[in-house]
């Protein structure tokens, strides 16, 4: 069965509505024709409605970063399914390493928002990954499992049509240090098998895993190659258009 492949951006706090907006026109007049990828790309808040208002018809999809679970309350700063599908959000990032180490989240509160989104029609990718210091007390694959039972408790196979999986080691993100290709193929063989436990064949193999991590137009090449990456999430190398499109030109479709 074939899987969605898609390159994804996560803009973090980064990008004037201005900035955004020349981004978008940039990339949306060089993107390739006749590929099988598909292109998210997660804006600042403060973008949303400009990018959406301009670009909501084009091969970009357009996501937000976090969001509450509530649709509506006292949660000052925060912002709620509602307010985003009022937008016409397509997607939103769940469970972003920022999210749980700087902001402690919790798998539980994580979960609420994988509901709320999904109640919502939202698409997530919701992103797992262990720190470096799990790493190397060999305890990867409990933290992984953890991360997704947790995340994906009371989803029916239906509601998986909707989620898109990030594996993103905390130990790359930002870092410079990029998981090999094979760490991080076996990280999403283990992700895909735990899935097959969680649902079932069909949905472990319909599921896109994506990688993230440091991700750069030099290394995509190898990493999209392996048989369970199925994309990438890019934080600080989609900033720029240029190198986003790199990134395009050496993926696996
Ligand atoms: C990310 O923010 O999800 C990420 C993977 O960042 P970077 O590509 O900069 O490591």
């Amino acid at each position: 069965m074939s899987r969605k492949k898609i390159i994804a951006g996560n803009w973090k706090m980064h990008m004037t509505i201005e900035q955004a907006q020349q981004f978008f026109h940039e990339l949306s007049s060089k993107l390739p024709t006749g590929r099988q990828l598909e292109y998210f790309i997660a804006p600042p808040f403060t973008a949303l409605y400009p990018l959406l208002k301009e670009f909501k018809n084009t091969k970009i999809m357009i996501g937000a970063q976090n969001m509450h679970n509530e649709d509506k309350g006292a949660f000052t700063g925060e912002i709620s399914p509602p307010m985003l599908t009022d937008l016409g959000v397509h997607f939103v990032i769940l469970g972003h390493s920022e999210r749980r180490h700087v902001f402690n989240e919790s798998d539980s509160f994580i979960h609420k928002k994988v509901l709320a989104a999904l109640q919502h029609k939202l698409k997530v990718i919701l992103c797992i990954g262990e720190t470096e210091q799990q790493r190397e007390n060999n305890e990867t694959k409990k933290v992984l499992s953890k991360q997704l039972t947790e995340g994906l408790k009371d989803l029916s196979n239906g509601d998986m049509d909707h989620i898109i999986i990030a594996y993103e080691p905390v130990w790359a993100i930002g870092t410079g240090k990029t998981a090999t290709p094979e760490i991080a193929e076996s990280a999403h063989k283990f992700v895909r098998d735990e899935l097959e436990k969680l649902f079932s064949s069909g949905v472990a193999q319909q599921v896109s895993i994506l990688y993230g991590g440091s991700v750069k137009p030099d290394n995509i090449a190898e990493l999209s190659a392996q048989e369970n990456i199925d994309g990438a999430l890019i934080g600080g190398a989609s900033l720029k258009a240029d190198s986003y499109l790199e990134i395009i030109q050496h993926a696996k479709d």
